[in-house]
């Protein structure tokens, strides 16, 4: 069977193509030279005729994955996406390969709608992009029964299980495609699914034939750091300064420090968006358009922007405050480096933000069970916050994978030092039982400082054997012992008792002494304005070109944004910095010379060979003599 992409598929019989036939479609569709892991498998699944459901993580490729056996198959193919954003990101990428693709949704007129159907309806684009609700309606239902659709693709197909975290009542009504379809093909592609929604996307959309592939969660270009939430505005300015240039999101929680810190930036003569659900419709728009299309914009953004950004060149994510939960902060943070070069991710952290988020989770809706769950999220990434060895190992463990150190996080470039603190958290446990474990942080840590508080007083707590027992270090290495002893699970807030702290089972071997509290030596508030900034490995690592090579970059980068303005289309619709970088290596001069450049297709040097080619020529001239 290898080597021969088809499969004897009675449904869908189709003929065979060859593993160089498949290539050199890449290439004259996408320009590509070379298939990414994971998607040879896929693509002959579908090519067979066969269901397919790709778990893999953002940026691993998953278009292509559908959009290549749809092209060679030749056959009508329904997108399922619940983003408008994506829809017409998609739609103007394929348009520049040449792929005939259509869109229907919200965002467009009646009449473009139905221009766009028209198109699909008579033997046009094979490739129709829509929302779910659109698609389940009966009449779009009993019209697509006359195109003969091969392959109903769904998009995020997470979101159609309940067990997910993102479920959308939308996309339950897509179950009944099986039936309603029962000659097309499904394909299901989603970023985040465990064991459970899995099996529920598959019989859901499937069945027992369905081909499932689940490729490694771990995004090997991101580097990852932490750092203290100090000083934020001036730290984040720092951060930013050696990065001018490229493109990045800053996630804050409120409204407000959003606009405040995107106001900074600008001040800063950096070209920085606020982006929150408070902005009208037309401004985010317009600040998402320009994020897409223009080069090194910062968005400074609450998490109502980044649904649907496939942006492929983004830098960096930068977390100015703790997002809610372990998912949710790999799902943001994987926004970052979708093209597979290096980008970084940096989250500050402060314990007050884990309480804000705590509290969030307290005082918010739904069953105890379900915060029981939202918390347990969010204590995990307190454990990648707090930290002492790898942190890729931390987010891997925590989905269920394995993986050595990485090299590519601040731990392991700048390994923390850890001590036996033992006899700390056996003070901290004392005092914890002796309070009867109904307290949080702040009085417990009180206590054990000897302070004078009313709260203490009124519950005779001076009296206490554990009084004044810490007395002499510093509260900040208090805090930072307690936040250690949450953050490996020996401490607890009891959800049930707004947050009490209580000593679990890892919590009692520590003070029974059968296991040591190993944790980072705190550092005192005023010396912790720690130079471990994130390594600057990852910019490192992205091809460094020399200064002439720069330059000429530059200008490339320069005429791209002109031709995207021009047409309204993303930036790297026009071509990737990856081939950019190269065109700036290599100054091509033939066409020849530029279809060997991965991302060149045909189409696109029928499109660009002449401004870019005169571009070059245009710099290498201007160099000559000088
Ligand atoms: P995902 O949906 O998995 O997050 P995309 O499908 O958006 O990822 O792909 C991420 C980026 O990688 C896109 O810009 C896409 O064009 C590019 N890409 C996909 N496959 C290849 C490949 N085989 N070679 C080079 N680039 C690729
Ligand atoms: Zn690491």
């Amino acid at each position: 069977m290898r080597g021969a992409l088809c499969l004897e598929i009675a449904r869908n019989a189709m003929t065979p193509i060859s593993e160089p036939e498949l290539l050199a479609a890449l290439k004259t569709t996408f320009g590509y030279d070379h298939l990414r892991d994971g998607q040879l498998e896929i693509i002959e699944t579908l090519l067979g005729g066969g269901d397919a459901f790709a778990v893999m993580p953002t940026g691993a490729g998953k278009s292509l994955c559908y959009q290549l056996p749809a092209i060679l198959s030749a056959r009508k193919t329904i997108i399922v996406s619940p983003l408008v954003a994506l829809m017409d990101d998609q739609v103007a990428a394929l348009r520049q390969n040449g792929v005939g693709a259509s869109k229907i949704h919200s965002h467009q007129s009646y009449d473009e709608n139905a221009d766009q159907w028209r198109a699909f309806a008579s033997s046009g684009p094979q490739l129709l992009y829509m929302s779910p609700e659109r698609l389940m309606q009966p009449r779009m239902l009993q019209a697509l029964q006359n195109q003969s659709v091969g392959m109903f693709v769904v998009d995020e197909a997470h979101c159609i299980s309940k067990w997910g975290a993102a479920f959308r009542p939308e996309y339950e009504a897509l179950s009944q495609l099986k039936t309603l379809f029962p000659d097309a093909q499904i394909a299901a592609f989603t970023a985040t699914a465990d064991e459970a929604t899995r099996q529920d996307i598959v019989q859901k959309l499937s069945d027992e034939n369905c081909r499932v592939f689940v490729k490694g969660f771990d995004r090997p270009n991101l580097s990852l750091a932490v750092l203290p939430k100090e000083k934020l505005k001036t730290r984040l300015v720092d951060l930013l300064e050696p990065r001018r240039g490229q493109s990045g999101i800053v996630y804050c929680l409120s409204r407000k420090d959003t606009d405040e810190i995107a106001a900074v930036l600008s001040a800063k003569g950096f070209q920085a968006l606020a982006y929150h659900a408070g902005k009208d419709g037309d401004y985010r728009r317009e600040a998402q358009n320009r994020f897409m299309t223009e080069d090194g914009l910062i968005m400074v953004a609450t998490i109502a922007f980044g649904m649907g950004i496939d942006k492929p060149d983004i830098r960096f994510v930068v977390h100015a405050s703790l997002p809610s939960s372990m998912e949710a902060f790999y799902q943001e943070i994987g926004r970052a480096g979708r093209d597979g070069e290096p980008a970084e991710t940096i989250l500050f952290y402060s314990m007050q933000d884990f309480i804000k988020r705590q509290n969030m989770i307290f005082d918010g809706e739904g069953e105890g069970e379900f915060k029981l769950l939202e918390y347990k999220r969010l204590e995990a990434l307190l454990g990648y916050c707090e930290a002492t060895t790898c942190r890729r190992m931390s987010i891997l463990t925590y989905f269920d994978e394995t993986s050595a150190p990485c090299g590519n996080c601040d731990n392991c470039l700048e390994p923390p030092e850890v001590e036996d603190y033992s006899a700390k958290a056996q003070a901290i446990f004392a005092a914890m039982e002796q309070t009867g474990q109904s307290f949080g942080q702040a009085h417990v840590l009180d206590v054990l400082k000897g302070a004078q508080t009313a709260k203490i007083h009124q519950r005779n707590h001076q009296d206490l054997p554990c009084f004044a027992a810490l007395a002499e270090d510093p509260k900040p290495f208090l805090q930072s012992w307690m936040r250690q002893l949450i953050a490996i699970g020996a401490v607890r807030a009891n959800l049930a008792r707004y947050g009490a702290l209580e000593i679990t089972e890892i919590g009692a071997q520590i003070q029974q002494g059968q296991m040591a509290f190993m944790a980072k030596t705190p550092k005192a508030a005023k010396s912790s304005s720690s130079s471990r900034t994130p390594s600057s490995k990852a910019t490192q690592k992205t091809p460094s070109l020399a200064s002439g090579e720069e330059a000429l970059f530059q200008d490339l980068k320069a005429l791209r944004l002109e031709i995207a303005q021009e047409k309204n289309i993303p930036a790297y619709a026009v071509f990737h910095d990856s081939a950019l970088r190269e065109f700036a290596t290599r100054k091509p001069k033939t066409r020849e010379q530029f279809e060997e450049i991965n991302g060149v297709g045909p189409k696109k040097l029928d499109r660009y060979f002449e401004a870019f080619s005169q571009a070059i020529a245009l710099y290498v001239s201007a160099h000559k003599n000088g």
